[in-house]
């Protein structure tokens, strides 16, 4: 039937076989980075569910070029891949999963653009929390911080992601979202991006499928690939 199809492609998706080869580099973040960090880690905001928001977004994005890349019939790395964005939940480990088969990212790009601040939202919210942190506290959802919302929720993230440039090597990042951030080369990644958010004792409510099924619902009505939650179609 349909929906063993879909099963077996979920196993072939999210499938844990990620992993970094050595321990890589640590970086620095950017100054306005890692203010922006800050300010996020300790975010009182109440509804930090927006990270999903986020996160959703920008698989949609990746997904949206990559599919434009496809109608110029350019060559792309694991041509075979079908335009999806899965979201795995993991009670055990404390875990929320976000992987998409987009366009992915290239050591240079990841260090670009998860290293430094580009996203207006981020820089528009900067500016007007000015030298008081505490305000920007509270205000961080009306901003969209972007990827860096996963913080909210996150004391550690990790991206693995692999460019849909033909031949592209993989790359993990890692980062608890203070001072610094790790990158290394990785194994057993699919093209496009995978990104794990390890949970905050006071954000366990992510792990649990019930609960991001009614705020990916809430959100996903802009995006025009399929969503899976726990290899079940949104
Ligand atoms: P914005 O989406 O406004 O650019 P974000 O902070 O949300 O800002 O993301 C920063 C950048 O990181 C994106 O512009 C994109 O280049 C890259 N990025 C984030 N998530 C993904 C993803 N899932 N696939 C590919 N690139 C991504
Ligand atoms: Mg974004």
């Amino acid at each position: 039937s349909a929906e063993s199809t879909k099963d077996e492609e979920y196993h072939t998706l999210i499938k844990d076989t990620e992993r970094s080869r050595g321990p890589g580099d640590t970086r620095e973040f950017q100054a306005d980075t890692r203010k922006l960090l800050d300010i996020v880690a300790r975010s009182l905001y109440s509804e930090k569910e927006v990270f999903i928001r986020e996160l959703i977004s920008n698989s949609s994005d990746a997904l949206e070029k990559l599919r434009y890349v496809q109608m110029k019939n350019e060559k792309i790395e694991d041509s075979n891949l079908d335009l999806e964005i899965h979201i795995a939940t993991n009670a055990n480990k404390k875990t929320f999963t976000i992987q998409d088969t987009g366009v992915g990212m290239t050591k240079e790009e990841m260090v670009q653009n998860l290293g430094t601040i580009a996203h207006s939202g981020s820089k528009a919210f900067l500016d007007s929390v000015g030298d008081s942190a505490d305000n920007g506290r509270n205000i961080i959802g009306q901003f969209g911080v972007g990827f860096y919302s996963s913080f909210m929720v996150g004391y550690k993230v990790e991206v693995y992601s692999k460019s849909m440039k033909p031949g592209s090597v993989a790359y993990k990042w890692t980062s608890d979202g203070t001072g610094t951030y790790e990158i290394a080369e990785a194994e057993g990644v699919q093209r496009g991006t995978k990104i794990v958010i390890h949970l905050k004792g006071d954000s366990s409510e992510f792990c649990v499928d019930s609960f991001v099924k009614d705020v990916i619902a809430k959100y996903s009505n802009f995006v025009g690939l399929p969503i899976y939650l726990n290899g079940k179609k949104v």
